[in-house]
């Protein structure tokens, strides 16, 4: 997952006021992963103009939940440019490999830590005593259900929780990747299909920054996340790309 988040939005606000024109830092090392991080920056910076230049200060910055909406929508245009462009099927396969294994770790995994945090704090409101054994135990019971793995077999495995930072310095941030990548897939579906206003949409929720509730902003671009439809885009996604990676492994 590409760097970015708060400080950055602030470092926007602060060079704007400096009248200093906007960029990306960036270590890119001329790698797959460095141009997808490339693509999810400037879906951020875009949104950062956008919404600087058509909100004041007060409502431009936005939250998390529609920050990653915009920086994910570029990552699915990007995949789907360079697989219709690869050059050799070793190159489709390993671009369709990638994008399996990133629906897998931003959807599904980030959903079950989500859920983890959710009953963890469940054992607080409930008066019961958090112990390493209790929130490995919830760990142990999610990745049963979420893939069928029994997870104490892998001597750590059942101490995940204490080697994510986000459960520790940002709590309830990760259900925000499954909903973003909902959103942006959704929305990118929308424009595939040539939805009515899907591109203009999406581009006013940019330009809207923090001017209203975050499931607004994204229902208004197209993308209602109290429907299950728009989750479904994502399983529809991942149908799809595992599709194309079983035709591409038959084809010669
Ligand atoms: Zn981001």
């Amino acid at each position: 997952m590409p760097a970015c988040g708060i400080c950055k939005r602030i470092r926007a606000i602060f060079f704007r006021s400096l009248r200093v024109s906007p960029f990306i830092l960036l270590n890119h090392d001329e790698t797959l992963s460095s141009v997808f991080t490339l693509a999810h920056e400037a879906g951020h910076s875009a949104h950062t103009m956008l919404a600087n230049d058509h909100q004041p200060l007060a409502t431009a910055d936005y939250t998390i939940f529609v920050a990653e909406i915009a920086s994910t929508f570029n990552e699915h245009v990007l995949l789907d440019y360079l697989v219709k462009h690869a050059e050799t099927k070793e190159q489709k396969i390993s671009l369709l490999e990638s994008a399996i294994n990133g629906i897998l770790s931003t959807f599904y995994r980030q959903t079950l830590f989500a859920t983890y945090e959710y009953r963890a704090n469940e054992l607080v409101q409930k008066g019961i005593p958090i112990t390493a054994d209790a929130l490995s135990k919830i760990m142990i019971e999610l990745y049963d259900h979420y893939y069928g793995l029994d997870i104490r077999k892998e001597h750590y495995k059942p101490y995940v929780w204490a080697y994510i930072p986000h459960f520790f310095h940002t709590p309830f941030y990760v259900y925000q990747y499954a909903t973003s990548y909902s959103a942006s897939l959704k929305i990118y579906q929308n424009v595939r299909l040539n939805k009515p206003n899907a591109m203009k949409d999406f581009l006013g929720l940019l330009k809207s920054g923090g001017n209203d509730y975050p499931v607004n902003q994204a229902s208004e671009a197209g993308a209602d996340l109290t429907e299950k439809e728009t989750f479904m885009a994502v399983i529809n996604r991942l149908n799809d790309l595992i599709d194309e990676l079983e035709k591409t492994l038959e084809s010669r």
